[in-house]
């Protein structure tokens, strides 16, 4: 099911079966969906939601990957989400990010896929709220050095897809 929710004073909305669900009436959409792409029902720790395109004049909704940096039973935030029993501490680690595909790395030049942080979401809610986010992350060391020679990557991704 697609429900718009409000967190950190953004409205977006939060897809719970993005292999499924119809997101036609959310207009637009500006980027690919990785679950039809790839044929996957769920990806671990991570929900599709679409959030309003609110810097060009062509609206429509951003397809962005929320990843949880921690154990969060998403299934349980799902039925709350539904429920419209959600809460801002149940989002207040999770990341914004997008599909990168064929990134580099300088070092041994391989290339990977994976759900890189969405630096560009820090202008959609509050700037405290993703400096916290990045925060946690880089105390919890979170981004992920390169699969084949461990060097430090030049992008913060999160997860290998
Ligand atoms: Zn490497």
């Amino acid at each position: 099911m697609i429900k718009e929710i409000r967190i950190q004073n953004t409205d977006y909305f939060y897809v719970t079966d993005p292999q499924n669900d119809d997101m036609s009436s959310c207009g637009p959409i500006h980027e690919e969906n990785l679950y039809k792409k790839l044929n996957i029902t769920t990806i671990e720790n991570v929900r599709l939601i679409l959030v309003p395109n609110i810097i060009s004049k062509e609206k429509g909704h951003y397809l962005l990957y929320l990843y949880w940096g921690e154990t969060k039973n998403l299934e349980a935030l799902d039925t709350r989400v539904l429920e419209g029993n959600y809460d801002e501490d149940d989002f207040s680690n999770a990341i914004p990010t997008i599909y990168k595909e064929d990134a580099t790395c300088f070092n041994c030049k391989q290339k990977f896929n994976g759900l890189e942080v969405d630096y560009g979401f820090a202008s959609v809610g509050s700037k405290d709220l993703f400096r916290q986010k990045m925060d946690f992350i880089f105390k919890n060391k979170l981004n992920l050095k390169c699969p084949n020679c461990n060097s430090d990557l030049r992008i913060t991704i999160l997860k290998f897809i």
